[in-house]
């Protein structure tokens, strides 16, 4: 009989490893302890795979050759525990989809940027007309496009969660954008085990492959010599030995393969952080032969990524940005640092036992106003109520924006950069930010 394989959890990653696997001859089964969305019951039905939702069933799982675990699904769920102690191998969509193609993989982790520069990467390699896939946490499962007829590469953004579950796999291209506390929770509160799921970005790298870093990051610069790696692309502000961006005099400078520069300002992307996430974009470009003209050009025309920064429109000569998806504080400081202009700053939220003094020096240099969003405002009144800035207290994002209109002048900008999940007034940040453009383009 063929091997059967269970898949855990039915989500995008999930239904297209359930797809792949089919393809491939496995006797294959999903499971899902919540609600399966309709549109992959109806995706599982069209290629006649057995599921079930709401429940697990341990006799049609505890059966499995080999499980594939959504990246969601944490380690500690009594499922996961049961397989474990059965025995059976534990994989990410990643890793199983790894297995069925020959395609070059470029890789992104980190702590921040992982979005961002995936996108850019992304849209670097369709400029160049190379025949590309979007994976991984954003675009379409891996497993279902390997499925679906496969590419020459792909473009995947890997959180540590899903790198946690990746043995074989190999990225010729590996992009480490930053390690910073986050998701310590998962990582039994320690932060190396979250620094060792990073790193298994280079797990299985060959010498001819590509590590792509930033160079000033304390914990990657500390680690670095414990693994195997490929040929190291480094990145960072300054001019240093061996590095394969930096910016020097007002310009962008890459310095290998191909020697190219560009000036700061021609960059789509703005502030501190995307510059970084352009530096590790064209590298990695440079490092798969695209010319550095369709590079240089790309890097000019890329539209950004919706609720990052995002332009949202100018009304009488204010203009209004969406960075909804800054739902930490650390986020808001990038965002206040790439503003040129007065900015009226609106923020607040689910706090997450936020510490406001990070951005206390930037909101006193750049901001004209403040407007709190959310449902209790009580810390931020606390923290920013001495500033001697005018402050709005606000509950909703009709009035939030209203507020904004009000107090904004000619010349300004009003920066959503919450600091804060979104979960108090909204179900998601994508929301939030929906909502925010869609007032906004009612003024
Ligand atoms: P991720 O996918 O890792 O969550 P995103 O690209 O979605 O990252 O960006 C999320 C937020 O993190 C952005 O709104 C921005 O404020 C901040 N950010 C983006 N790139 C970086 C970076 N290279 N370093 C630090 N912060 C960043």
């Amino acid at each position: 009989m063929e091997k059967r394989i269970v898949v855990l959890g039915a989500g995008e990653s999930g239904s297209g490893a359930a797809v792949l696997a089919k393809k491939l001859g496995f006797d294959i089964f999903v499971s899902d302890f919540g609600g399966i969305a309709d549109k992959y019951k109806e995706l599982l039905d069209s290629h006649g795979i057995g599921w079930e939702e709401k429940k697990h069933t341990e006799e049609l799982i505890l059966n499995a050759g080999e499980v594939i675990k959504s990246p969601g699904i944490p380690d500690e769920a009594p499922i996961v525990v049961k397989i474990k102690d059965a025995g059976i191998p534990i994989i990410s969509e990643i890793e199983f989809a790894g297995r069925y193609t020959n395609a070059k993989m470029v890789c992104i982790t980190g702590s921040n940027g992982k979005t961002t520069t995936t996108s850019l990467i992304y849209h670097i390699f369709r400029e160049a007309g190379l025949n590309v896939g979007l994976a991984g946490n954003i675009g379409r499962s891996l497993a279902l496009q390997v499925a679906e007829g496969d590419k020459d590469y792909y473009i995947v953004e890997l959180s540590s969660f899903q790198l946690d579950n990746m043995y074989e796999f190999r990225a010729n291209v590996a992009v480490l954008m930053n390690i910073t506390p986050d998701h310590l929770d998962r990582y039994g509160y320690k932060m190396q085990n979250y620094v060792d799921a990073k790193f298994r970005i280079l797990q299985n790298q060959e010498p001819e492959d590509a590590f792509i870093y930033w160079n000033d990051d304390p914990i990657i610069k500390r680690e670095l010599s414990r693994y195997k790696h490929g040929k190291l692309y480094p990145f960072a502000e300054e001019k240093h030995q061996g590095a394969a961006a930096y910016t020097d005099n007002e310009m962008v400078v890459f310095t290998e393969p191909v020697p190219f520069n560009m000036e700061l300002e021609e960059l789509s992307l703005t502030g501190k952080h995307n510059l970084y996430n352009s530096m590790a974009a064209g590298i990695s470009a440079n490092v798969a032969g695209i010319r550095k003209e369709t590079i240089r050009e790309a890097l000019k025309t890329f539209a950004g990524v919706e609720h990052r920064l995002e332009k949202v429109a100018k009304v009488n000569g204010v203009e209004y940005i969406n960075d909804s998806k800054a739902t930490n504080v650390n986020s808001c400081w990038y965002a206040l640092q790439s503003m040129k202009t007065k900015t009226i700053l609106i923020l607040g939220g689910k706090d997450k036992g936020n510490d406001y003094s990070e951005i206390a020096d930037l909101v006193k240099e750049k901001c004209s106003g403040l407007i709190f969003m959310g449902a209790d405002n009580s810390k931020l009144m606390e923290f920013f109520g001495g500033f001697g800035l005018p402050i709005a207290d606000t509950h909703s994002i009709q009035e939030c924006v209203e507020q904004a209109y009000r107090m904004a002048k000619s010349g300004e900008t009003v920066l959503l950069s919450p600091c804060c999940a979104s979960f108090d007034l909204f179900n998601s940040y994508e929301e939030r930010g929906r909502l925010f453009k869609k007032h906004v383009c009612k003024l």
